[in-house]
């Protein structure tokens, strides 16, 4: 069974050293958080993950959640690791001290999330889902239901979910038909039924808040009719609580995340409170989703992480056959597989999607951090531009490479891969749902094309643009960086025409951007890496010569073997994109 050891040291790096986290201190209400408060506090939260919460994750996924009459009871353990955390103040990072919280910077719980969802991801959703219900409120609901719901949020007593989808509505939000009717008392009452609600009933805390979409009687139809509500399983009536008529009516049977509870559930006449305007729910959502939709990348980038440690472990100890040329390890039966080409290439391919997933999830997290904190209303923008810009990259192309990945990291481990016994079949597993929720990833491409490229005339494109023609512009002349610099060079010039392409082409016809956009996003995806992996192989060379020199040799190899082995797929996105929309468009619908 492999074990996992939270990847602290590259944290550091990417954080402190590529990118400068230290200087979030001048932000007000951020002085204390400083590299060595940040660290220290995850050196303790590694412990409980490698400790508390990991040991839970192949047990949670063998015994699942059970569904007894309306009840839904989550694994062994669970309760107990959720306790911890929230005594431990670990459910509050984010969140403001007038409610209780730390009132820390984003990145302490991204890196926080990171290690939780490598450690066990069903367990880890049950408190990501509670951080988003505390963002969307926070942002968007009135102060008195700010003061009545987030401290229970902060405190952990109370768990938050998100209430979208229903049977004819998931991608296409605008079919939702839950209803909200307007009570004389300013409340309202919510009738319907939502499915796949993650964390919709459990037994780990006292509390459920449930952040429902849902249309008033004068709504118009689509999704410029529908509005946000909070809706809590139980209410507070005479000082206590009480049901609410919200019900679990049944839980899936899934393929992975099986200590997740998905669940199927009834409203009859819910009491609710409207947060924000009147059928703008869906602004509201957003910032939910947006927050979501990072937390789901970095679920691809964790279980991917996870995974390597495992392939690595496995590598190491699993003797068959020899070098190629000739014994490494004479004095054994065999060598280790680690000698051998092709397990080294799966090997560095997980480590430079890996790595390079942690760098793409910081630059995004820190332009978040900017959107909402900086005092400069140009940094502002610049910071909201590139983060919108770059969440629909981070949540498809990490979860579509970071399934890819948990699969590379089985084939090294061969047939004991394959077998439960050994524990890496249930990474994959527990991948495979991060391309499809909050947003399939082919909804995330369409996003990006459709919304994110043409915003503003281009300015939030110009935020990705503008510092990788820079980089590549003050680094012509540096001979050491050429082998990075050059390719990335190449890749860029073709994103920059891919992006002109399709620019004209949509207006010729929108089915030319619904037929690029995976491939573009792809694309979009291996020029963010090169641009990252050419900044990373910099820091690393300039520290080479310092302590810590394998770590810094490592980082320049993978960073080598990302832009040899890795980039030239880009190539392959580039070519099919320009192929155009006919060949798929002039498929007579009767012959498929
Ligand atoms: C385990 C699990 C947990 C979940 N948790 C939650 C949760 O907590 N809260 C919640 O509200 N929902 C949740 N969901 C629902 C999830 O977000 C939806 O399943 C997802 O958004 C896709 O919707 P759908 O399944 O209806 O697929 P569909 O929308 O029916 O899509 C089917 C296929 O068609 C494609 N497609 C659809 N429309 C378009 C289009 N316009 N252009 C191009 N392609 C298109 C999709 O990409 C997909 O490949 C969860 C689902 C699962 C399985």
């Amino acid at each position: 069974m492999p074990t996992y050891k939270a990847p602290l040291r590259d944290l550091r790096f990417v954080y402190y050293e590529l990118f400068d986290a230290e200087s979030l201190t001048a932000l007000p209400g951020m002085e204390d958080a400083g590299e060595d408060l940040v660290m220290t506090a995850m050196e303790e939260l590694a412990r409980i993950c490698e400790e508390v919460i990991q040991p839970l994750n192949a047990p949670g996924d063998e015994e699942g959640c059970r569904f007894d009459q309306g009840k839904v009871i989550s694994p062994k353990g669970f309760k107990e690791a959720y306790d911890l955390l929230a005594q431990g103040g670990w459910t509050s990072l984010i969140c403001h001290p007038d409610y209780g919280g730390q009132g820390l910077p984003h990145h302490v719980d991204i890196m926080a999330g990171e290690m939780l969802c490598s450690s066990n991801l069903s367990f880890a959703m049950y408190q990501t889902l509670t951080s988003g219900a505390y963002l969307a409120i926070d942002h968007h609901a009135s102060q008195e239901l700010k003061d009545y719901y987030l401290p229970k949020l902060t405190s952990g007593e109370w768990a938050g979910t998100m209430c979208l989808t229903e049977p004819q509505a998931g991608s296409d939000l605008g079919l939702v038909r839950m209803k909200a009717e307007p009570r004389e008392d300013g409340s309202y009452l919510l009738t319907g039924t939502k499915i796949f609600i993650s964390a919709g009933e459990h037994d780990m805390t006292e509390n459920i808040v449930h952040l429902v979409l849902a249309r008033l009687p004068d709504a118009p139809a689509g999704t410029r009719g529908i509005s946000l509500f909070i809706v809590p399983k139980r209410r507070e009536e005479g000082g206590k609580l009480v049901p609410n008529g919200v019900t679990c009516g049944a839980i899936e049977h899934k393929m992975g995340i099986k200590a997740s509870a998905t669940c199927v559930m009834n409203f009859d006449g819910a009491v609710g409170h409207l947060v924000g305007e009147p059928h703008k729910g869906m602004r509201a959502m957003f910032t939910f989703m947006n927050a979501a939709r990072l937390h789901v990348g970095i679920h691809g980038l964790a279980l991917a992480e996870a995974a390597r440690q495992g392939a690595v472990q496995f590598a190491r100890e699993r003797l068959q056959g020899r070098s190629l040329t000739g014994a490494k390890y004479p004095e054994l039966e065999a060598d280790p597989i680690l000698v051998h080409p092709d397990v080294r290439r799966m090997l560095l391919a997980c480590r430079a999607f890996t790595e390079g997933a942690r760098a793409l999830t910081a630059w995004t997290t820190l332009g978040i951090i900017d959107a909402e904190h900086h005092p400069d209303p140009e940094r502002r923008q610049a910071g909201d531009d590139l983060a919108s810009l770059l969440t629909p990259v981070v949540k498809a192309f990490q979860t579509d490479l970071g399934f890819e990945t948990t699969n590379t990291a089985l084939q090294v481990c061969g047939g004991y891969g394959f077998t439960r016994d050994y524990g890496m079949e249930q990474f994959v597993r527990d991948c495979r749902i991060t391309q499809i929720y909050e947003g399939t990833n082919g909804i995330q491409g369409l996003d990006l094309v459709g919304r994110k490229m043409p915003a503003n005339f281009g300015r939030s494109l110009r935020r990705f643009f503008h510092p990788v023609s820079e980089f590549i512009a003050a680094e012509a002349g540096n001979e050491r960086m050429k082998e990075f610099v050059e390719p990335l060079a190449k890749a860029f010039e073709r994103l920059q025409r891919a992006t002109g392409w399709l620019a004209e082409q949509s207006l010729k016809s929108r089915d030319e951007a619904g037929a690029a956009a995976t491939d573009y996003l792809h694309l979009f995806g291996w020029v963010a890496f090169a641009y990252l992996w050419a900044r990373m192989a910099k820091v690393a060379m300039e520290k080479e010569g310092q302590e810590d020199a394998l770590f810094y040799q490592a980082k320049i190899a993978t960073a080598r073997f990302f832009v040899q082995r890795m980039l030239p797929r880009h190539s392959a996105h580039f070519a099919a994109l320009l192929a155009g929309a006919a060949s798929m468009m002039e498929f007579p619908d009767e012959a498929f």
